[in-house]
Order: structure tokens, then sequence, then C-alpha cells
């Protein structure tokens, strides 16, 4: 019995992403998982004033937790906080941006989806926010590193139409087909919308220099906020689509995933 006991319980290390109340003190928490991608489990009893796993399952906490396999859902019957990310809950713009990069994960990844990159992604990309560096470029890396290892990297160097090699110029991200596209071509997709060559050059040194590199660049509150406008344009297409797994599963075995815990 011991035995058959000890196999039902498994361990996770997890970031809090969403939470749910149920009944008169239980909470649905949606997590994202470095072992199980995107789970939700519960935890009972959460929601009175003497729960000792409460302060370990706020909001952006990343946690170690113990689970046992529930019928529906599994219960959490530990919870330890490995980061407890405060400054995420007190500070309504910095909640606000890191609910963006949950959010955005949770959509475009389905549930027992195995993606440890992503994980580790959205733990750097809160901790970044949490230090006080530049949100906007924060969640623009992120942004493009979650395209890139979803297998959806946007070609920023040649147009996907004509295939030559992108100047100097306004040219259009197109989510449909993938990435920039020169103005010969824009007949491909008029909806794809335009980037200014500054708010390409921002998009370029995130890809090549990572958040260091793009934050020497200081770029403006315009060219910040149309980069913005492109990226949520082309996750929104990605949204309409198939996220196929063996897409995802291929990505990560060519390589095409970064590593993340460094700058990039
Ligand atoms: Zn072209």
């Amino acid at each position: 019995v011991g035995r058959q006991r000890r196999e039902r319980l498994s361990r996770c290390e997890a970031i809090v992403i969403g939470r749910l109340d149920l009944g008169e003190a239980d909470r649905i928490f949606t997590l994202m998982s470095r072992e199980r991608g995107k789970i939700r489990v519960i935890a009972k009893g959460v929601r009175r004033p003497s729960s000792r796993m409460a302060p370990h399952l706020e909001y952006f906490t990343r946690c170690r937790l113990m689970l046992a396999q529930g019928r529906d859902l599994d219960v959490v019957t530990s919870a330890e906080t490995i980061v407890a990310m405060p400054a995420l809950r007190t500070d309504l713009g910095l909640f606000g941006h890191a609910s963006y990069a949950a959010e955005m994960l949770s959509r475009l990844t389905e549930d027992e989806q195995e993606l440890p990159e992503a994980f580790g992604l959205l733990a750097h990309t809160l901790s970044l926010l949490g230090d006080g560096v530049e949100p906007s470029l924060v969640l623009r890396h992120f942004d493009l590193g979650l395209f890139t290892l979803l297998g959806f990297r946007p070609e920023l160097y040649r147009c996907v139409v004509c295939r030559q090699p992108l100047v100097a110029e306004t040219n259009a991200l197109s989510g449909g087909l993938g990435g920039m596209v020169c103005p010969r071509c824009r007949h491909a997709d008029l909806s794809a919308p335009q980037v200014s060559v500054n708010g390409q050059k921002l998009i370029r040194t995130l890809d090549r220099d990572g958040l260091a590199g793009a934050a020497t660049l200081r770029p403006d509150s315009g060219v910040a906020a149309e980069v913005e406008r492109a990226f949520a344009l082309y996750a929104r297409h990605l949204l309409d689509r198939d996220l196929a797994t063996p897409r995802v599963v291929r990505a990560i075995q060519e390589g095409l995933v970064p590593a993340y815990g460094t700058d990039r």
C-alpha cells in the first residue's frame, strides 16, 4: 500500500499563472510547470487564514510542489517557495506586464504540453520584470522567444515572398506568411502591419543581441508601441492556427530553440 501511495505522488516545479476559487475554501490553480507544461491543480483549504500553503501559491510565485494524483485534478499536498516575486503583485503596472506574459504562454500552449524551455522563458521574464528591466523590451524579447520555441520564429532578414534581403525601408510583418514582407510583395498580405526602419532595428537587435543589445538602442515609446502591435498581430495569427505538437518537437530537436537563463 505504501508503495502504491508513493507512485501516485509527484513533485514539480511551477509558476502560478492563474487561480479560481472553488467551494468554501478551496482553489484551483493554473500552473506553468517545468515537468508537465501547463497544468491545473487543486489546493484544498487554501483560502483559510490558517493555510500554510497559501503564501507559496501567490500569483507568479515560483514554487516546488508535491502533487497527489486525483480523479480529475491533481491535489497539492505541499508547497514551498523558490522565488516569491512580491514586486509583481504589489506594483499594478508590473502585475499587468507579468500577466501579459503568463496569458500569452497559456493561450499559445496546450495543457500538459511539455515545454521546459517555455517554463524557463517565463521564469526568466518574470525575474527581469521584478528586477526593474524596461518592460517593453522584456516583453518583446519574451514574445520573440516564445514564437521561436513554438516553431513560429518570424523571418526577419529576407522578404518571405521574394526571398530578397530586406533593405532599410518600411516593411511589414505578416503572421500568415511567417515573417517580414517587402513593399513590392505587400499585396500578398495587405493586413500585415507595417514596421518602420527603427522598429525593425529593434526587432533584429532583440533577435541578434538579446535584451542587453536592445537596451542600448533606447527605443522611444512610438517604436516600442509599433513593435508591440506588430507582435500582438503575429501572435493573434498563431492563435488561429493549430499549434501542432510535432512541429514544436521538431523545432526543439533541430536546435531552433535558444537556451534561456542567459540573456537571450
Ligand atoms: Zn518581397
